[in-house]
């Protein structure tokens, strides 16, 4: 057939291209974590297309398939998956659609060449990856439900050609060209170790092909199916960075089976960093919906907003695995299990808050998810206190953060609010002029400076009954506390004054008051006569 078509990169993927392939040859092997986590991704997507269009359900035994062929040096991954149409070849493989890649892009071509290897890990990196290894990349594909397959392919410099191609069934089959340095991931036992350490907890079986045999590469039980005291940390971790797209050690793991009304089992993870995507990502909470281990949708919106950080997945039994997206906005099912999880990952963090011997650790997710922690103060009543009591500010205090449980255990006597200043940030609210007042009566004074500080302390009110006030808006709150003013001080000193002076009567000249002093309770002065270090040094030479 005819039908050639030559497409250009966009620029955004020609320029990625160009950094994947040069500034992470350490890392090379992280291009079959991609392929197949790509492939089992189609493979998802195609089983919860056909809960609603049954034509296009998956073949029996549906598998990733990894074929090495050391003599034509080609390495090539195949699905039966969603599979892809013309456009979406040409969309999917020619552009960057996700925040993430692009922001990844920006990243790495701001970093220096040195960091460029941690900064890879922390991204997923995706099917351009597949660059890293090959010069050029064959893709055929057909879509599940369509008659017509295409192949697209690119030696990923700067253009792909799109053409007419065959395949028997729905499915996609990535085809590597292995660069000539490249040709250890053609060796079986290399490609399976590769496999088992990153995609071991893929729940569709990977086939890999050696020689005449064909063996299972993957355990492919779903982990958080499997009894605590069989996980190790490390599967634990590698688990995270899969589901999160994180690469370093979760903060928080939290395992666990509800048994009851409603029965789940949960596997859910706080992030020990903040992704690097994060503030400009949705405000949906992602958290994996699976029914009976199947992969149902990410967008079950599991969390509360304010708990959109946590990562992971809930697995339940009862819900029907053709359920529909209409079911899963109305199912009270979904409804117990929100609740549940939600009570839970809030008592995870209480428990943190209130871990006295990992204190670091606390402030260190505070400073990464607190700001977010903070939008359910804002907008969700149910929390709204709960939250408030666990939230760290910074304050007048000291320049640790505190809680408000502090703060009102501060109060001075007839304190009736708890205060607060809003700015920017800390450094320049610390020199706010507003603040002297309070300083000066030691009225302690929190520093808000997140922007959702903006909204909270309104909608909270008060806590602990005392009422939360802006002190830009206080008008004689300073009035009924003493201020240590030159007045008051001499009102007091009247009497002291000339006690002081009748006991020291012969031996000084006078007793005075001050306002020079700020730490110290006294000084001796010689006013008018000589020094008083010279005094002492006349009274030691008899003088
Ligand atoms: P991501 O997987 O994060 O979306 P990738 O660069 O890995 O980013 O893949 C880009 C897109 O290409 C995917 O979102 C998907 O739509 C499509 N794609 C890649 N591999 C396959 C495949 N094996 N089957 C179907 N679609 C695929
Ligand atoms: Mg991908």
């Amino acid at each position: 057939k005819s039908g050639v078509e030559k497409h250009a990169f966009s620029a955004e993927v020609g320029r990625l291209l160009d950094l994947v392939v040069h500034a992470l040859y350490s890392e090379r092997e992280i291009f079959l974590r991609e392929l197949v986590a790509n492939a089992a991704d189609a493979l998802d997507k195609r089983r919860f297309e056909a809960l609603t269009t049954p034509s296009e359900a998956l073949p029996d035994g549906a598998s990733i398939r990894i074929v090495p062929d050391k003599e034509k040096r080609l390495l090539t991954i195949s699905d039966v998956g969603a599979g892809m149409s013309h456009d979406e070849l040409a969309q999917n493989l020619g552009t960057i659609a996700r925040s993430g890649t692009r922001a990844f892009g920006e990243k790495l071509s701001a970093a220096k060449p040195e960091d460029r290897p941690s900064l890879i890990g922390q991204f997923g990196v995706g099917f351009y990856a597949a660059f890293m290894v090959a010069d050029h990349v064959d893709v055929i594909s057909r879509k599940a439900g369509e008659a017509d397959a295409f192949q697209w392919s690119s030696d990923g410099k700067g253009s792909f050609e799109i053409s007419p191609a065959t395949r028997e069934a729905a499915g996609t089959d990535i085809v590597l060209h292995m660069k000539e340095d490249a040709a250890e991931f053609l060796d079986a036992w290399r490609l399976k170790s590769i496999i088992r350490k990153w995609a071991d907890h893929i729940t569709w079986p990977i086939k890999l092909q050696d020689g005449e045999e064909t063996s299972d590469a993957n355990e492919g039980t779903a982990l958080w199916r499997k009894s605590k005291s069989d996980i190790t940390e490390e599967q634990y971790t590698e688990f995270y960075r899969h589901v999160a797209h994180q690469f370093d050690a979760p903060y928080a793991t939290l395992h666990w089976s509800a048994e009851g009304a409603t029965e789940f089992t949960a596997l859910l993870f706080i992030p020990g960093a903040r992704p690097f995507d994060f503030m400009e990502s949705s405000r949906e909470s992602k958290v994996n919906l699976h029914v009976k281990r199947m992969f149902i949708t990410d967008e079950a919106g599991l969390l509360p907003a304010w708990l959109r950080f946590v990562k992971g997945v809930v697995d339940t039994e009862d819900l029907p695995l053709n359920v529909s997206r209409e079911m899963l906005q109305a199912t009270p099912v979904l409804t117990r299990i929100r609740k549940a999880v939600t009570k839970r990952v809030l008592n995870e963090i209480r428990h943190r808050a209130t871990k006295p011997e990992d204190k670091e650790g606390f402030k260190n997710f505070w400073e990464n998810f607190g700001p977010v922690l903070k939008e359910g103060i804002w907008e969700d009543a149910e929390y709204r206190q709960e939250i408030a009591s666990l939230s760290l500010f910074r304050s007048t205090y000291s320049d640790d953060a505190t809680t408000l449980d502090d703060y009102v255990a501060r109060m001075k006597d007839g304190q009736e609010h708890i205060y607060f200043l809003t700015g920017d940030n800390v450094d320049s609210l610390v020199h706010s002029a507003q603040l002297e007042g309070f300083r000066a009566r030691g009225i302690e004074v929190l520093l808000l400076s997140d922007q959702v500080d903006g909204f909270w302390p309104e909608r909270l009110g008060s806590y602990k009954e005392k009422t939360l006030r802006a002190i830009s808006q206080t008008h004689g709150d300073l009035d009924k506390f003493a201020a240590p003013t030159p007045e008051g001080e001499a009102a007091s000193l009247e009497k002291l004054l000339p006690a002081l002076k009748a006991a020291l009567e012969g031996r000084v000249k006078d007793v005075k008051s001050t306002n020079r002093l700020v730490d110290s309770a006294v000084v001796i002065t010689s006013e008018g006569g000589p020094d008083v270090m010279m005094q002492r040094l006349m009274r030691q030479s008899g003088q």
